[in-house]
């Protein structure tokens, strides 16, 4: 028996793709339980190291045949609970979900942007292959959907991605041309998300597939506008209908000729184990004559209302004028002096530019390719400039929580308070209490959890008379 509260028209548009024995396989499908998923971060673990190992143990792992850092676990295990969740060293994915990047490929050293990246499974898969090289623009259109994206990236350890809350158009005005690889998981009617959300059915209509579409267009002409000569651009939705997948493939390389079709998948949950997904990955052809890519924004207004975005963050954020170089520059140093002095392992990364948003430093990734300015940001909602290495405060340094996220234990040492995950002092921790630790324990510590041999970051501690005073950030504590 299938699902009762499938839509006819839905069931016809199936049918009309499928043939009627295989939608009977399809709607059976239905009544199979639905698939959970886990993907490795390994820039925190390898894939065959111990410590791979024993979250394989833990989560009953098994691995997902298109993804080799993919696992599907066991509901009972509930990962998404686990202190090495809140460590980061996985991300909690859609099995079919992590085709796309798969797909995509990109590498170390290029420019990628995430054109719908919210809440982050793709841009933190991307992220994983770049390993720390290049640069990575991760944006959101919805502001909410931003800062999760934001808080995604930081729990993961990413150095070298900006997260950015703008409008297609706002980007492909100041990116023409720019990106070696552009992830689009465009919005779409979400058949594939049925089993997983049957509130997913009711948002569901004809009408619905025809806006999708439409929208799917128009950010789809951005993303072009944005792709190099040579580039590659995966396009992927969870949805089933052609409508969203390959027909709007079929009138994007129809309207511009220079694209070519490299691949195309599908995944349905009724042949794989996977709530379903779609993608095409697309190429732009080489010998295109490629424009210098500068940081001009596309017109007069757009650009004057950029500067009053920028200006009203900046005063939100605590500064009397917009980021200046030189107190840049002077916060730059304070971290320096702070880093050598709370952290003697760590080398600051070279490359890069300090940027200083109110108190809050950030390094901009140093990309070759792009060579991302702040110009390039002014005037758009940049809700992570980079890596946030820290606050300054009456001419004081306090490290942030995303550096603690994106250290090596060997960078922090001795610097280290290491808790074992079945421990409860572990909970107390992620509840933002206070830790009892020797008296002789004094300044900034980096709290980690141990997984096998190794330490993984949870976040600040500042020891003094024996205890340890908790830094999560208050919206990280449950
Ligand atoms: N890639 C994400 C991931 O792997 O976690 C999931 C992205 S979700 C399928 C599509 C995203 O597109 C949503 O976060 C939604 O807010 C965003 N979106 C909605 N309308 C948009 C628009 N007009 N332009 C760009 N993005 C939009």
């Amino acid at each position: 028996m299938s699902n009762p509260y499938l839509p006819t028209s839905y069931v016809e548009a199936i049918t009309a793709l499928l043939g009627p024995a295989e939608t009977e396989a399809f709607l059976a499908s239905y009544d199979a339980p639905r698939t959970y998923g886990l993907r490795f971060n390994t820039l925190k673990i390898p894939p065959s190291s111990p410590a791979a190992g024993k979250l394989a143990e833990l989560f009953a792992l098994r691995p997902v045949p298109w993804c080799g850092t993919g696992y599907y676990y066991e509901e009972s295990t509930r990962p998404g609970k686990h202190p090495y969740h809140a460590a980061g060293l996985y991300y909690i994915q859609e099995p079919s979900a992590m085709s796309a990047v798969e797909l995509l490929d990109p590498q170390p050293g290029q420019t990628v942007l995430d054109l719908a990246a919210a809440p982050g499974g793709k841009t933190t898969q991307i992220a994983a292959k770049m390993a720390g090289q290049g640069l990575l623009i991760s944006n959101e259109i919805h502001p909410q959907r931003a800062r999760i994206l934001a808080e995604n990236v930081e729990r993961l350890g990413i150095r070298n991605a900006v997260v950015t809350q703008a409008a297609p158009p706002a980007l492909s005005a100041r990116f023409p041309l720019a990106f070696d690889r552009i992830m689009l998981d465009a919005p779409c009617s979400g058949e594939g998300m049925f089993r997983k959300d049957p509130d997913a059915i009711s948002e569901w209509s004809p009408e619905a597939v025809e806006l999708c579409a439409s929208r799917q267009w128009d950010i789809l002409q951005d993303a072009v506008a944005m792709l190099k000569p040579g580039g590659r651009l995966a396009y992927s939705t969870c949805t089933f209908n052609r409508r969203e997948n390959e027909d709007t493939i079929a009138r994007l390389l129809a309207e511009y000729p220079f694209l070519r079709l490299i691949a195309e998948k599908r995944i349905w949950p009724h042949r794989e184990q996977g709530e379903g997904h779609y993608v095409a990955l697309i190429e732009r052809d080489h010998d295109e004559k490629a424009p210098a890519i500068t940081p001009a924004v596309a017109n007069r207004e757009s650009a004057d209302s950029g500067r009053r975005g920028g200006r009203e963050r900046d005063r939100k954020r605590g500064a009397r004028s917009g980021p200046s170089e030189r107190s840049a520059a002077a916060a730059w140093d304070s971290f320096r002096a702070w880093a050598a002095d709370e952290l003697p392992a760590f080398t600051p990364p070279a490359g890069g530019t300090p940027l200083l948003f109110g108190e809050a430093l950030y390094l901009l990734p140093a990309s070759g390719g792009l060579a991302l300015t702040p110009e390039h940001l002014t005037g758009l909602k940049v809700p992570r400039a980079g890596l946030h290495l820290g606050d300054v405060r009456k001419g004081r340094f306090e490290p942030a929580h995303a550096l603690a996220m994106a250290l090596s234990a060997d960078e922090a040492a001795p610097r280290l308070w290491t808790l074992n995950a079945e421990s409860p002092l572990v909970a107390a921790y992620l509840r933002g209490e206070t830790l009892e630790v020797p008296a002789s324990l004094r300044g900034w510590h980096l709290v980690t959890v141990a997984c096998g041999d190794d330490q993984h970051p949870l976040g600040w501690g500042k020891a003094s008379g024996g205890q340890l005073k908790n830094h999560l950030p208050k919206g990280l504590r449950h």
